[in-house]
Formats: C-alpha cells, structure tokens, sequence
C-alpha cells in the first residue's frame, strides 16, 4: 500500500514557516506583507475561494484587504484599481481571482498585474523567470505539488516525471519545476496516444486533467509517487481527483488523496510568495 502524503499536515507546516517569516519582516520593516485580493462578480466558488484565502491571511498575521467588485465592473475600471495596487508600496501581493467576466480580458490582468507582485505566478516575466531557472514568483499549485514531493522524500533528480495537462496555472510550471529538478520530463494532454502507456513509465506521476478516474489503477508504475491535483465531483456530488484512488494507492509508492493533497497546499503556497515577494521588493530597495 502507497505511503499517503498528507497535504494538511504539510500545508499546515508551511503556514506555521510563513508566520514565523511575517512576524520576522514585521519586526524589521514595521508592517506586515500584505496580500490583497480582488473579486469581480458573484461566482460562488470564486467567493468562497476568497474567503478562505482572506481567513488564511489573517491567521497568519499578514496584512492586506479583498476588493469585491461588481459583475458590471469594466477592464477599464479593473485594471485600474491593480495600477493602483501596483503603485503602492504596502502592497506586496496582488491577486485577481479568476474567472473574471465576459468583459474583462484574463490576459490583460496577468500582464498590468506588475511582476515583482505576481503571487499567482502568471505573469510572462514569472513564467519565463521559471522556465530560465531565475529567482522569481511561482504559482501556487505548481509550487505545493513540488513541495509534497520533497516532504515525502521522493527521489527526483534523473526520475521519469509523467505531468497529464498541460495548462498555463498548473501542468507546464509543474513540468518546469520538475526539470529544475533534473527530473526527465513528458507533458501529456488530450492529444496524447495512449495515455496509459505513457503514465507506465512514470516514477512521478502528476495528473491535472479535471476529470474523476482518468487515471487507472493499472496506469501507475509500481512504487511511483503519485500527486492529484484534479479536484471534480462525483455523481454523488463528492469531491474526488483525477486518479482512481483505489486502485492505485495498492500500486503507488507514495500518493496524495483528493480532498486532503494537494488542495490546502495552494492557499499556503499563497501566503508563502506573498511573504516572498515582500522580501524580494525589500531586498531590491
Ligand atoms: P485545464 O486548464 O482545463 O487543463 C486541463 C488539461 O488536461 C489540458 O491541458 C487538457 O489537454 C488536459 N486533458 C483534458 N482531457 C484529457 C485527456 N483525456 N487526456 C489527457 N489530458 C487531457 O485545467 P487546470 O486549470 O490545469 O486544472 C486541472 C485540474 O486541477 C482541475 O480539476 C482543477 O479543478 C484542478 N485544480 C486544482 C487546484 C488545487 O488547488 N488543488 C488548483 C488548480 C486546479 P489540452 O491542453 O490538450 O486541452
């Protein structure tokens, strides 16, 4: 049976690094990092999303406000409220919970949003910074994944890495990571040939695909380390991953379970670069 990577307890050591760093920048800077956060319209789970970041802020004893805009909001509007969060300097991390409206162009945020405050990691120079191997902002889900795999000890350098999804917030950062690594890397999507033999051959598997059970049980090598990022619903309306847990946790070496993976990692890897990039923009004064 798989060793399971608890992403609560990790998660949870990572706030715990956080707060120790935020009371530590308070005491040399006289303020908090702030983390501010800004919502356009009425999306449910955007809401809650939200919420939960904001709650984790909070507890942490980081600063920062969310910014709830109305559905009607324009890019106009949008982006100028970010120049202005751009420009001032108690503000160390900005974030535009996605998806915005029809009106609004998604592009346009991730490139205003300036880079040295780009706590999701989307902005070209961030993305680019990665791929170059330069010190920079990384997104958080990318970012958690990574650091699963390190808490639980797995070998990556010269290991076969398998990433199903290839998506600009989560498959190519997580293949770019894993590269960093010295991992050898395959990015896998819909237009792959024979998923299945592909995800054989890999000793770390990573799947972001968004759909329940993609990955079968005989799809994991044995003693793989397996990372779950998919989060969808069942037909009973449970959360469950992309891969069929039980299955693969008789086959896997290591594996994250959904919920409980890689899910609380995002939020602290959140406040992780926020803290980051208060520091950086402290280092480059
Ligand atoms: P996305 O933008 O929809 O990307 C999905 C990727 O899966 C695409 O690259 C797509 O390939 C690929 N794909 C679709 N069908 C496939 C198939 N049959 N075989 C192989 N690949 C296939 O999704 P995302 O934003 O990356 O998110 C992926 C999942 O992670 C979702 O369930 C999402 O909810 C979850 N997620 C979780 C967290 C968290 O905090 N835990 C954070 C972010 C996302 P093409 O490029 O060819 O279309």
């Amino acid at each position: 049976m798989a060793q399971i990577i608890d992403g609560k307890a990790v998660a949870q050591k990572v706030r715990d690094e956080v707060k120790a760093g935020v009371t530590a920048f308070r005491a040399a800077h006289g303020r908090a990092p702030g983390l501010h956060v800004v919502l356009v319209g009425d999306d449910q789970a955007s809401a809650v999303y939200v919420r939960s970041k904001e709650k984790a802020a909070e507890e942490i004893g980081m600063a920062g406000k969310v910014y709830r805009l109305p559905a009607t909001t324009t890019e106009a509007e949008l982006l100028g409220l970010v120049e202005q969060l751009n420009a001032d300097d108690t503000v160390d991390g900005i974030l535009v919970q996605f998806p915005v409206p029809a009106q609004i162009s998604q592009t346009r945020v991730i490139e205003t949003i300036s880079a040295a405050k780009d706590v999701d990691g989307l902005h070209p120079l961030s993305v680019g910074a990665l791929w170059a191997g330069a010190d920079g902002l990384v997104s958080c889900t990318p970012a958690g994944c990574m650091r699963l795999l390190r808490e639980a000890g797995v070998k990556l350098s010269g290991a076969n890495a398998v990433v199903v999804g290839r998506s600009n917030l989560v498959g190519k950062p997580v293949a770019a990571l894993l590269l960093a690594e010295n991992a050898t890397v395959t990015l896998a999507h819909s237009k792959t040939r024979d998923l299945g033999a592909v995800c054989r051959q890999a000793d770390v598997l990573v799947a972001a695909v968004g759909r329940e059970a993609i990955i079968k049980g005989d799809y994991i090598k044995p003693g793989a380390a397996v990372i779950d990022v998919g989060m969808n619903r069942n037909a009973a309306g449970k959360l469950c991953g992309d891969v069929d847990f039980e299955a693969a946790e008789k086959i896997a070496g290591f594996i994250t379970k959904v919920p409980g993976g890689v899910g609380p990692m995002t939020i602290a890897c959140l406040l992780e670069n926020t803290l980051k990039a208060a520091k950086m923009r402290k280092s480059r004064a």
